[in-house]
């Protein structure tokens, strides 16, 4: 029984354990750089043309690429054929249970954001609301790759187990289990900023880098060496809770003076310095050459965060209220590339 089951649940979303070699992935993260020709993904791979000719066959019978038509490279010479991403070839659900809604988008191979949803959730949610919530808004499909599910953490990354810090009757939750249950799709759950950095590296070129996400609580997504740092127990970038004021006012996690609290007990301009300092103190211990800056509070008044902080290189997210949604779906997509 158990055997009929995962079968019916593996011909339901795309078969693409045969397109994970390190090759496949390689012809599909330059031709996501960039529109181009058999011969150039041969040069650029260090492959020879017969084995990029195999492996793009295989991707464009897969659904993954298309070609696009002529173009000549460098003027002379005969024409060649040019790849792109089939962008309907598969997609990827990607969603953010936040403290008082979930929010879902569904992204193309391409990451582009092809529909979005939003359901309240009750104050004092349950983990069934939840996958509800999930189950109303994410249709398993053909070409569905999987789900990835951003929320607060602690939480474990491997095995999907959460115990979001201030939701009563969310401790030990196997998240990840229950979802896949639920949906009939793999599901991968990781904390809500680490999801947000991912999102942002996927739109531009970033190595040391830090999210900083300011919504109800305060953390930081951590990006070293151009990889997502996790930590050994999934624990890093609880920034919101390091001192910044011997015997500050009381923060919610039993202690005093973290930036969380601190930066809460204060307004407007007063709130952006104290960000700035514990920012500034973060660029010092880690090296970074990248803030962005995220999270509802900081989209209500941009402006007055990026005013405190001048001398470093600081951005405000261009995703607005779908970062962690999109971030949590290009962790599912960026298993191809
Ligand atoms: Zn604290």
């Amino acid at each position: 029984m158990p055997l009929i089951k995962a079968t019916l649940l593996h011909n339901r979303h795309v078969d693409l354990t045969s397109l994970r070699s390190h090759n496949d992935r390689t012809v599909l993260r330059l031709v996501r750089s960039g529109a181009l020709s058999r011969a150039s993904i041969a040069a650029e791979a260090g492959l020879t043309p017969q084995a990029v000719s195999k492996i793009v066959a295989r991707l464009i019978s897969a659904g993954l690429l298309e070609e696009t038509g002529a173009v000549r490279d460098g003027g002379r010479g005969k024409p060649r054929t040019s790849l792109r991403l089939a962008a309907g070839g598969a997609c990827a659900y990607g969603a953010y249970v936040d403290r008082d809604e979930v929010r879902v988008v569904r992204l193309d191979l391409t990451g582009e954001v092809v529909s979005a949803s939003v359901v309240p959730l009750a104050p004092m949610f349950t983990p069934p609301d939840v996958l509800d919530a999930l189950a109303a808004l994410v249709e398993p499909g053909e070409r569905v790759l999987g789900l990835g599910i951003g929320i607060a953490g602690p939480l474990d990354f491997r095995d999907g187990v959460v115990s979001p810090n201030g939701l009563p009757g969310w401790s030990g939750v196997p998240l990840k289990t229950l979802a896949e249950e639920r949906l009939g799709l793999p599901v991968v759950v990781d904390k809500d900023t680490n999801v947000a950095v991912l999102a942002e590296a996927w739109r531009r070129s970033m190595q040391d880098a830090a999210l900083v996400f300011v919504g109800t609580g305060l953390g930081v997504g951590l990006l070293l060496g151009g990889e997502v740092h996790r930590g050994a127990r999934s624990g890093a970038g609880e920034f919101g809770h390091t001192t910044i004021q011997l015997d500050g006012p009381l923060c919610v996690c039993g202690r005093r003076g973290c930036v969380e609290a601190v930066h809460a007990a204060a307004h407007g301009e007063e709130a952006a310095r104290v960000l700035a300092a514990a920012v500034g103190n973060l660029v010092q211990l880690l090296d970074l050459d990248q803030i962005v800056l995220s999270g509802r509070k900081v989209l209500e008044s941009p402006d007055l965060y990026l005013r405190a902080m001048p001398g470093l290189d600081v951005s405000v997210t261009s995703y607005g209220d779908d970062l962690v949604p999109v971030g949590a779906g290009l962790l599912v997509l960026g298993e191809l590339f």
